[in-house]
């Protein structure tokens, strides 16, 4: 998909809003969600996005909700780094299928990184799938920093 196309209603993340299928939750307020990747690149991969908003990508989403997920992202980060100490956090976000993005719901990625790791992004639906127990145990240490 270019960066131009209509907004889908039944997007993965649309979905996980609708609570049509399961997410790790590490935060919610009124106007955003935060959640864990189900295909981490690190260990504790979080992803923020708008609950309201329809913009696919960063040319189409308001200003508003655009300060809203940062916001989130950088209280989320801050509770990420409250409980797995990385030795940097790196903020990433894709526009348009050449750029890498899969999932057309404005999204931003929070990943930890640590000293020593790879730096790179492994491209999409190359990830393995994390386990889901090992999952929901992250999320709860996370959960518990706010
Ligand atoms: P993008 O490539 O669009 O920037 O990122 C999409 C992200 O969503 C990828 O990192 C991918 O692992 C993640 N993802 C794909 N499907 C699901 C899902 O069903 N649940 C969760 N939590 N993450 C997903």
């Amino acid at each position: 998909m270019s960066l131009d196309g209509t907004y889908d209603d039944a997007n993965i993340f649309a979905l996980i809003l609708q609570g049509k299928i399961p997410s790790m939750k590490l935060y919610e307020d009124d106007t955003t969600f935060a959640f864990l990747d189900i295909m981490p690149q690190t260990r504790g991969h979080a992803l923020v996005i708008s609950k309201w908003s329809k913009a696919r990508n960063l040319l189409e989403i308001e200003d508003e909700a655009l300060a809203q997920v940062m916001a989130t992202t950088k209280k989320v980060a801050t509770a990420i780094r409250k409980a797995l100490n990385p030795d940097g956090i790196q903020i990433a976000q894709f526009n348009g299928a050449p750029a890498g993005q899969t999932i057309f719901h404005l999204h931003v990625h929070i990943l930890p990184r640590w000293e020593g790791d790879p730096k790179g992004f492994a491209a999409h639906g190359a990830g393995a799938m994390a386990d889901k127990d090992a999952l929901q145990v992250l999320a709860e240490e996370i959960r518990a920093q706010f």
